[in-house]
């Protein structure tokens, strides 16, 4: 029972994004904000991002990793890399079907770009759940509403603005938020640590109210009880808004929208919250399906107590120059120790450690099980896209007809 409580805590997620969009930059401030939850790093002056940037990359490992795992007010978000400078192939497809939600970032300036349409595509054709955030604000010529109307055109997405940005370009400030009603203003001196609430400008609140419509609006279509009461012009509370985004999120029915600038520490915080709030844990998502011996299809359940169904997703050295199998655990328990059989190779396996991977550290761990993503050490015959199963418990995630490699396509 516990292990299904804390499942609920749990989101894998990727971020996506046209190459220059902020991809790296928002996942360093991810791992930096997230970090200082987990009291890993102290800050004490403006220095210490970069600082603490350069300290991971001269540990090699954090933002080249398959997998880091964060988190935040007592959820964990595992970021799984997501391969942004290809068109697509066979890692895209995999990285799509380890992880349950994403973050779609855009660049406020360039908007839906090429890249950004296709990966789009492909999150869409595996059904996962997305949010939005619009990077870039501080940037000359950065475009909020443009970017937002391009989601719309060139994706067919259904965007829901979250944010309003506050202050252009060099002027950005902050947001006003949508459903909060409120201000938070973002403080370069304090790297966007202390957030600021403040009332919404005056200027700003026709344009609040006239988002905080379309929002009302926009859920009333999906959610019957904020529809009768759009009807009867009666008050919906926040909760009953948090609720209904998060199913019309899980849902694909409509995208959360927020906006900041990873580069100005200003916005990681709420897009952190939404993460949380708006993307699916792996009970959310449908129930994992493989193959069996004789071809059968044979569905698992995100649950500790079905038998064991993991697959290798990524196989990398790391600066301690032992392999690290990343694998996702769909269904069952993983321990240090457990013999285990690689259904692809018809070989047996030993788990020889379990560790999970922080922004600046590795931690050894006795188990893993299903919904949690982390790295083996000590397999001997297993590759990328392999099955980690029970000896008695066939079953192979990842056909042999998975699609394979297009190469040269920019
Ligand atoms: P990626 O290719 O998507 O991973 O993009 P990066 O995170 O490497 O960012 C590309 C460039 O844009 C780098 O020079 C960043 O410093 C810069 N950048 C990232 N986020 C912001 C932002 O919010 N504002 C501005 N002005 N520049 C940014």
């Amino acid at each position: 029972m516990a292990d299904k409580e804390s499942l609920s805590d749990v989101r894998n997620i990727g971020i996506m994004a046209h190459i220059d969009a902020g991809k790296t930059t928002t996942t360093e401030r991810i791992l930096y904000y997230t970090g200082r939850s987990y009291k890993i790093g102290e800050v004490h002056d403006g220095a210490a991002v970069m600082d603490w940037m350069e300290q991971e990359q001269e540990r090699g490992i954090t933002i080249t990793s398959a997998a880091t795992s964060c988190a935040w007010k007592s959820k964990r978000i595992n970021i799984i890399d997501t391969p942004g400078h290809v068109d697509f192939t066979v890692e895209v497809e995999r990285s799509l079907r380890v992880l349950d939600g994403a973050v779609a970032v855009f660049c406020a300036v360039g908007g839906v770009e090429p890249q950004s349409e296709t990966v789009w595509r492909q999150a869409e054709r595996y059904g996962i759940p997305r949010i939005a955030f619009i990077n870039k604000m501080d940037r000359v010529g950065a475009d909020f509403d443009r970017v937002v109307a391009m989601m719309e055109k060139r994706l067919g997405a259904n965007p829901v603005v979250l944010q309003i940005p506050v202050g252009k370009e060099s002027e950005f400030e902050g947001v006003v938020d949508i459903i909060e009603g409120k201000m938070y203003a973002f403080d370069e001196e304090t790297l966007g640590q202390e957030i600021i609430e403040k009332d919404i400008p005056e200027d700003y609140r026709n344009r609040f109210t006239a988002a905080y419509m379309v929002l009302i609006e926009k859920l009333a279509d999906f959610d019957d009880g904020i529809m009768e009461k759009f009807l009867d012009d009666t008050p919906v509370s926040a909760t009953e808004i948090y609720r209904a985004l998060r199913t019309a999120t899980l849902n694909l029915d409509l995208v959360p929208v927020l906006c900041g600038s990873a580069f100005k520490n200003k916005g990681i915080q709420p897009l952190l919250d939404s993460i949380v709030q708006y993307l699916p844990s792996p009970l959310d998502v449908p129930p994992m399906v493989g193959e069996g011996k004789k071809g059968e299809e044979i569905s698992r359940k995100a649950d500790a107590d079905e038998k064991l169904s993991a697959l290798i997703f990524k196989i990398m050295s790391d600066t301690f120059v032992e392999n690290l199998a990343f694998i996702r655990l769909y269904s069952g328990r993983l321990k240090v120790g457990d013999k285990v059989f690689n259904p692809v190779k018809k070989k047996k396996e030993k788990i020889g450690k379990l560790i999970r991977l922080h922004a600046n550290k590795r931690e050894e761990v006795e188990s893993l099980k299903a919904g949690d993503i982390g790295a083996v050490i000590g397999l001997k015959f297993s590759s990328t896209g392999d099955t980690l199963c029970a000896s008695g418990d066939y079953i192979v995630l990842e056909s042999m007809d998975f699609p394979e490699p297009v190469i040269g396509i920019a």
